[in-house]
């Protein structure tokens, strides 16, 4: 609808980066004879598929076994999106982003002897985020309060006391395990369960 009303044009807008309408404002070069743009991804010995053969696909052959691209053809370019250098950068990133993120949780949570989500009390769910959390929290903790210049020589001294409470704790504590009596037993202690032991000793 290209004349819609409530359309506003904002021609000074930059199309986003890896968009059909950024691949073509780039410079661009010839590739067997197709006007590519220049930061496209058509590796050398790449072969370009004839114009008629299956028109909706993406022309490029691929010089490796993988032959022609299955992705979806571009109409500006008859190459798809990802060949013609756009897209795929982003996304990939993202993706690779989100995984890490993943996987660093995933992590946590086995340090921690912490079950998926949604099991797990509320204070295992507080330490996870106080893990996530842990630079800050140790700023809060240590730096701040003697960084802060409006605290007294009193309460500066309060400070250093609980921080150093926390981080270097001289209190001792009595800790109980449930340890199966019989050794069979601890043989057949899931994963899960030797992982949560283990915190407890740790935590504590
Ligand atoms: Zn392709």
């Amino acid at each position: 609808m290209p004349d819609h009303p409530d359309i506003v044009q904002e021609p000074s807008e930059e199309p986003r980066e890896g968009t059909l309408a950024w691949l073509q404002q780039q410079p661009h070069l010839d590739v067997q004879g197709l006007s590519v743009p220049n930061v496209h991804r058509i590796v050398d010995g790449s072969t370009l598929a004839p114009l008629d053969d299956n028109p909706g696909t993406c022309r490029v052959i691929r010089p490796n076994e993988a032959g022609r691209c299955r992705a979806p053809a571009t109409r500006r370019y008859g190459i798809c999106i990802g060949h013609a250098g756009g897209g795929m950068r982003d996304y990939a990133g993202a993706a690779q982003k989100a995984h890490a993120a993943k996987a660093r949780l995933r992590v946590r949570r086995q340090l921690l002897g912490i079950g998926p989500a949604r099991v797990g009390n509320p204070r295992q769910h507080a330490r996870l985020q106080a893990l996530e959390r842990a630079e800050a929290l140790a700023e809060a903790l240590v730096s701040a309060p003697l960084d802060d210049a409006s605290l007294g020589t009193i309460e500066r001294q309060i400070a250093v006391v609980r921080a150093l409470d926390a981080t270097f704790p001289l209190q001792q504590t009595s800790v109980e395990l449930e340890v199966p009596a019989d050794p069979g037993e601890v043989a057949g202690m899931g994963w899960q369960a030797m992982q949560q032991l283990a915190a407890r000793l740790t935590s504590t």
